[in-house]
């Protein structure tokens, strides 16, 4: 049975029918190679370096910076071990931080590059709600701290972290002739320079940021790199892209083509391409942004009638140093797991999730509430609701209901 109210759009949201036909328009004028010389292979660049310019505008970052790959999952491997890959020359010590709340697709590969490498990865630690404590992550830099990395939304529980707070902090101490005294800067190691600033490397993982919040008004300063997506604003999955600022070191992971300036090698993806440039526009318009304060007041209309429900503990913020479309709970209840209450809610036709997208369908501990301090059985009895433009008042009327007679 195909889910007739869909509240998982952090995992995908998917696309229109109206967004597949313009997608289809666009890219029956040239679905040839970009990098052939001929007619169809011209066309088909065009309609890349068209797409390439909308993403742009919509990240603020220049054309030649955006870098296309297969998902977000590959632009922060690239934006993570692709930059401490750099780094790691004989001899030299390489440290890197990273917020304990990280996707999967940051942490695994960081993980695994310290114990192949012997470099040291460490993991910041975030408070009850998921945030990370700016004092704490700039007492944690070291002179051979070479990769900072830290997602601007989490995509379980949806808390923001201080990524503006620190891009600027960390632009002004590189850059400012004479840096405005700051209280945090009473933080940072005597013997880290504005040289070892300016070297190390700041990536952020912007995934379920973008569209979402209006990062598009600061994300260009002081951040090295971002990763995006499109399938979690509406378009088609399998695309993504890595802004990475002009002059950032760094080494390739898909060798064997010069294809996205020798940065990721292989023939682009023309209909994924197409697509994130469609959806990339939209945030940019005003629109856009009033059907997601719509979200906003839907997601607190559902909070208020799942707070009152006994078996159901919150754990997202509804302050607006959330995500407006994101509810987030703990299942405690002594006859229905959370995996349980999925299921009965995907039969009567109401699909959500129980978290990252990567790791439902096993039942582990979710690492992000692990990380928040709760237990492991609460780590594992989760039910998370993410809301999209589509969402209607009797949707979230009807989930609430049955939602609470499930729980009865
Ligand atoms: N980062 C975050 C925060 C995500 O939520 C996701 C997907 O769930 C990813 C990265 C990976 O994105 P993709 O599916 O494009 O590889």
């Amino acid at each position: 049975m195909s889910s007739a109210i869909y509240l998982d759009h952090n995992a995908t949201s998917p696309a229109t029918e109206a967004h597949l036909s313009q997608v289809f328009e666009i890219v029956s004028k040239g679905l040839g190679n970009p990098s052939s010389p001929h007619a169809l292979g011209r066309n088909s660049s065009v309609i890349v370096s068209e797409s390439r310019k909308k993403l742009a505008t919509a990240l603020t970052f220049d054309v030649s910076e955006i870098v296309y790959v297969s998902g977000a999952s590959e632009a922060n491997n690239m934006g993570t071990v692709g930059v401490l890959r750099y780094f790691n020359a004989p001899g030299s010590e390489v440290h890197c931080l990273y917020s304990s709340v990280e996707h999967p697709s940051v942490r695994e590969p960081l993980i695994h590059f310290g114990k192949k490498f012997g470099a040291d990865v460490e993991a910041v630690p975030v408070d009850e709600y998921g945030v990370i404590s700016l004092a704490d992550l700039i007492k944690r830099i070291r002179p051979h701290t070479r990769l900072i990395t830290v997602m601007v939304a989490n995509n379980e529980v949806g808390c923001i972290q201080p990524v503006q707070q620190f891009a600027n902090w960390l632009h002004e101490r590189r850059w400012a002739r004479s840096p405005q005294v700051n209280e945090l800067d009473a933080n940072l190691d005597a013997r880290v320079t504005r040289e070892h600033l300016q070297e190390l490397h700041f990536h952020v993982d912007a995934v379920q940021a973008l569209g979402k919040i209006p990062i598009e008004e600061w994300i260009s300063t002081g951040i090295d790199s971002v990763a995006v997506s499109a399938h979690k604003i509406g378009g088609l999955a399998g695309i993504g892209a890595l802004a990475l600022r002009k002059g950032r070191k760094f080494e390739p992971i898909v060798l064997g083509g010069a294809q996205e300036r020798n940065r990721r090698g292989g023939t682009e993806n023309l209909v994924g391409i197409t697509s994130f440039g469609l959806v990339a526009s939209q945030i940019l318009e005003a629109d856009w942004w009033t059907r997601v304060e719509k979200c906003r007041v839907l997601r607190n209309e559902l909070a208020c009638s799942l707070d009152k429900l006994p078996g159901l503990k919150r754990n997202s913020s509804l302050s607006t140093n959330a995500l407006p479309n994101t509810l987030h709970y703990t299942v405690v209840h002594d006859k229905i797991r959370g995996e349980d209450l999925l299921m009965q809610l995907d039969l009567a036709g109401i699909a959500m999730s129980s978290g990252s997208a990567c790791s439902s369908g096993a039942n582990l501990p979710s690492k992000i509430l692990l990380a928040m301090g709760r237990t492991e059985a609460e780590s594992k009895n989760s039910l998370r609701i993410s809301l999209g433009h589509e969402t209607s008042a009797e949707d979230v009327s009807r989930t609430a209901a049955v939602v609470a007679s499930l729980l009865k």
